[in-house]
């Protein structure tokens, strides 16, 4: 950096930075908001992540995050457990959920398998979604259409096919290569209502 910082500047804005989708100038502004701000302004949002950071748990049976043992999703009886929808994180959740066309229940992966990036399948929810197929008509596979999202898939549907499941794959519609949590509701619903099954 050319221009001159001074140093509470630069520490505050290194930690910004750190943050997904902050580039350096967005950190610095960020930064420069948090030195001027009433100090009890700054004790509430740092302790305030604290605690949702702190208060986070994993549902004990979709993996997705909340703050009990089970989710809202997984609690409510309305929705169809027989019908699970596989993806890949907390916010492509809240993209389905939010298109409002799908009444069953999720499994977050936290993740895709990626072997440049040396992610095999012990490095995800696998082994808990492969523990509740019991009583389940169908998985739908919603992984993004990303090379990874397409290996996944297919190494799921492989394992799951063998429990005599049916496996179903979301149409597309989605653009390939695009991250799920992108697509427009309507997208995500057409989607969703003629996937096929693999
Ligand atoms: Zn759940």
């Amino acid at each position: 950096m050319a221009e001159y910082n001074s140093q509470p500047l630069i520490t505050a804005a290194q930690e910004f930075a750190k943050l997904p989708g902050i580039g350096l100038k967005t950190a610095q502004r960020l930064a420069y908001y948090i030195l001027n701000a009433p100090e009890e302004e700054v004790e509430q949002f740092a302790s305030g992540i604290l605690r949702a950071r702190r208060s986070m748990k994993l549902c004990s049976v979709c993996q997705n995050i909340c703050n009990t043992d089970k989710c809202d999703i997984c609690s409510d009886s309305r929705r169809n457990h027989k019908v699970i929808c596989v993806v890949e994180s907390p916010k492509d959740v809240s993209a389905i959920e939010r298109s409002g066309g799908f009444d069953g229940v999720y499994h977050v992966l936290h993740g895709l398998l990626s072997p440049m990036n040396s992610i095999g399948p012990q490095q995800l929810k696998i082994k808990e979604l492969m523990a509740r197929l019991s009583d389940t008509d169908e998985v739908i596979m919603a992984t993004s259409p990303t090379i990874e999202g397409e290996a996944t898939a297919t190494y799921l549907s492989r394992m799951i096919k063998q429990l005599g499941v049916k496996v179903t794959r979301l149409a597309y519609g989605l653009p390939a290569g695009a991250s799920l949590e992108y697509a427009d509701d309507v997208t995500l619903q057409r989607a969703l209502e003629n996937r096929n099954e693999i």
